[in-house]
């Protein structure tokens, strides 16, 4: 892959099935930042950051203020340098990991065109599946036992809750979905920050009886010494997900003990160069990681599960992103198996197509 000439970019809101509910926020209409970079021998990299603001900070307005101006200081570079083109990133725009995201992930599907190879591979991986929940979101007990049966019924072999409300009211959801679900069907938990230190211990010692395998990011990301005092004391592991943008958080988090495990997100990382660098740390200190989205579209989910399939200390997936949209511009990727697998597709690069009749309906800008 020669050197960027020409950066097109996409705004793309793009409807939900149903409004997604978390203890910090919902969303009704997602919002996702396609790329596509191109360079001087032919090469078109695609790429995507979906945008949910109450993890990042960046809005769909910020990113598209900011998306032009990044594009343009790319112009002229090597693009197959990523870790050169993510470190200048990251010094133009500190805290714009989506956006930053959706570049440095086209430059991946680019450089994996270029040299005929699937991102697995390119990543010096195997091709294997991977396994993804899908999520409940918050809503009374009932629905979410009804949401939780229908996952099971479509063949899903581990639902992911959210909860991190009152703790009566999330100890009703998990009663509800136990049972409609049945005893033993794998259930995690994501708190999304919404417990004091105080309702989590309290949720943490009433959890058990349910059975989750997991609770994620129980109270406020800056807490790290909370998340390692109540995992020291909980009987159920402990996964770290706000608290993690980068490696520097993942330093931060294995020294305090503060957590069993990590959720990597590309939107988070800021791509995909960071979040090798995360799961170097998690591997080295016997920490398991899982990969997460936000509501991706298949391009960005793509690029996780191709990561995913390439590191073995990669063992949960939370990909349901393209799931839970209402519509569908992207082709290839990853395929669905049975049991909620998700297989990369053996194509050069993510194996990706945007669908040409959805992106020339959407706002674009081009830097070149
Ligand atoms: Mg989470």
């Amino acid at each position: 892959m020669g050197r960027i000439t020409r950066i097109e970019l996409y705004r793309a809101p793009m409807p939900m099935k149903v409004p997604f509910k978390v203890a910090i926020g919902t969303t009704t209409i997602s919002q996702s930042l396609f790329v596509r970079v191109h360079s001087d021998d032919g090469i078109v990299g695609v790429g995507e950051g979906n945008i949910f603001t109450p993890v990042t900070g960046e809005t769909p307005d910020s990113v598209w203020a900011a998306a032009p101006g990044l594009a343009q200081a790319l112009l002229g570079s090597e693009a197959h340098d990523i870790a050169g083109r993510a470190q200048q990133m990251l010094k133009l725009l500190p805290n714009n990991t989506t956006l930053r995201s959706a570049l440095e992930i086209a430059l991946w599907d680019g450089l994996g065109k270029a040299g005929g190879l699937p991102l697995f591979a390119l990543l010096g991986g195997r091709r294997r599946a991977i396994v993804t929940d899908n999520t409940v979101g918050i809503d009374t007990p009932e629905m979410m036992a009804e949401r939780a049966a229908g996952f099971k019924a479509r063949g899903f072999r581990v639902i992911k809750v959210k909860l991190g409300t009152d703790l009566a009211t999330d100890l009703a959801r998990m009663r509800a979905i136990r049972a409609a679900v049945g005893a033993g069907f794998p259930l995690r938990i994501d708190a999304n920050q919404g417990w004091s230190r105080t309702v989590a211990r309290a949720a943490l010692a009433a959890l058990p009886q349910f059975a989750p395998e997991l609770v994620e990011q129980p109270v406020v990301k800056w807490d790290v010494e909370g998340l390692a005092e109540l995992r020291r004391g909980s009987a159920i592991p402990i996964m770290a997900d706000e608290a993690l943008f980068d490696s520097h958080d993942a330093l931060r988090l294995v020294a305090a003990g503060a957590c069993d495990y990590f959720n990597i997100k590309l939107a988070k990382a800021g791509g995909i160069h960071m979040a090798l660098g995360i799961n170097a740390i998690g591997e080295a200190a016997g920490i398991a990681c899982m990969v997460g989205c936000m509501t991706d579209a298949g391009v960005a989910i793509a690029a996780a599960v191709h990561l995913a399939s390439a590191r073995e200390n990669i063992v949960f997936a939370d990909l349901d992103g393209a799931d839970m949209l209402a519509v569908d511009p992207v082709a290839g990727g990853f395929a669905y198996g049975a049991g909620g697998e998700l297989w990369p597709a053996e194509a050069p690069g993510l194996g990706v197509e945007l669908d040409a009749g959805y992106l020339a309906g959407l706002e674009t800008r081009v830097v070149e």
